[in-house]
């Protein structure tokens, strides 16, 4: 009798278990997924791809497969000053802000020279980052290397001036290179000549003893490159994962998120594998880099981390909501 009750509770927890499908995958409960992965700490970034993707009330349909980078814009236009400038910062111990308010640029600096992040709009080059650099003690001849998270003018503008006035390297996706070069002469802050081209295999940038790995990371556009590199913060190092691409704008179109969602895949892995605990990307309001700036110049009291230091968890999650904002795009159109 004992053993009857046994094997009918056996059979009884099996019956339950059977009852109980996993609960299938669906754009609601990807993005309700997405939502507890961005908690607070990416709520903004879960806002813009989740909540309101930008290229879900603006789509039209365009020729080619993969989101063409958008052409620069035809005439220089300049915002007013205090709506984004931003001075320099010293953030970590080798880690200088030469972004605005608005976009980031970064320079890492090394025994052999600086590497630089991204490079602003044409009319914030020389303010942000050549006097920048010279404001923070640093000497913008010593730029080596440009690495461009992609080609919109929001974060490439300044690279035509960085090649030809210092001789910098230019590091840009194989994608964009081939948009860049196609844009007329007379394009807002120039063209550059093609340089480095890093393919979807990436490709490591070493420099004095310090190496970025180069993630291409197609979706925001086919050539987006993403970085994962150590910084050091009094004397410690941590690892940051840079996230070169966010917003929607590509052509709305299932293969298109699909690619989105795998690079997001890759740079939660990559970052996962480096223990990255710093989650940096290259528009402030996804990271908070302006305000972070301003708060690493405090006094910090003993143990206090910094700024931007999180935690593995952290920075990993922002990835998976990225990856889940992008798959529950792809299936809602299915
Ligand atoms: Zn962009």
């Amino acid at each position: 009798m004992r053993l009857f009750a046994c094997a009918a509770a056996g059979l009884l927890a099996a019956v339950n278990v059977a009852a109980q499908p996993a609960a299938p995958v669906t754009p609601d409960s990807l993005v309700a997924a997405a939502k507890r992965a961005a908690g607070r700490d990416h709520a903004g970034t879960f806002v813009r791809i989740c909540v309101a993707p930008d290229n879900l009330a603006s789509a039209v349909p365009r020729p080619t497969p993969a989101a063409a980078p958008a052409a620069a814009p035809p005439a220089r236009t300049v915002p007013d000053r205090s709506t984004w400038y931003s001075p320099p910062y010293k953030v970590f111990d080798d880690l200088y802000f030469v972004g605005t308010q608005i976009h980031s640029s970064w320079a890492l600096t090394t025994s052999d020279g600086i590497i630089l992040i991204d490079t602003l709009f044409d009319y914030a080059v020389e303010p942000e980052i050549v006097d920048g650099l010279t404001k923070l003690g640093l000497d913008p001849r010593n730029i080596k290397y440009v690495l461009i998270s992609h080609a919109h003018g929001d974060h490439d503008q300044g690279a035509a001036l960085l090649q030809s006035r210092f001789g910098a390297k230019l590091v840009m996706g194989a994608a964009d290179w081939d948009a860049t070069l196609q844009r007329p002469a007379t394009a807002v802050g120039g063209v550059p000549k093609r340089d480095i081209a890093v393919g979807p295999e990436g490709q490591k940038i070493t420099l004095g003893g310090r190496t970025v790995d180069v993630i291409a990371t197609p979706g925001h556009t086919p050539g987006t490159l993403s970085f994962v590199f150590p910084v050091k913060d009094g004397g410690r190092t941590l690892r940051v994962a840079y996230s070169g691409g966010t917003a929607f704008n590509f052509a709305r179109r299932a293969e298109n998120f699909a690619i989105y969602r795998d690079s997001q895949k890759k740079m939660l892995e990559a970052a996962a594998a480096a223990g990255a605990t710093v989650l940096m990307t290259n528009h402030t309001e996804f990271d908070r880099a302006y305000d972070r700036a301003r708060i690493a110049q405090l006094p910090r009291t003993p143990g206090e981390k910094h700024a931007y230091e999180t935690d593995t968890t952290t920075v990993q999650n922002y990835f998976a909501m990225a990856r889940d904002c992008a798959e529950a795009q792809r299936l809602s159109m299915n």
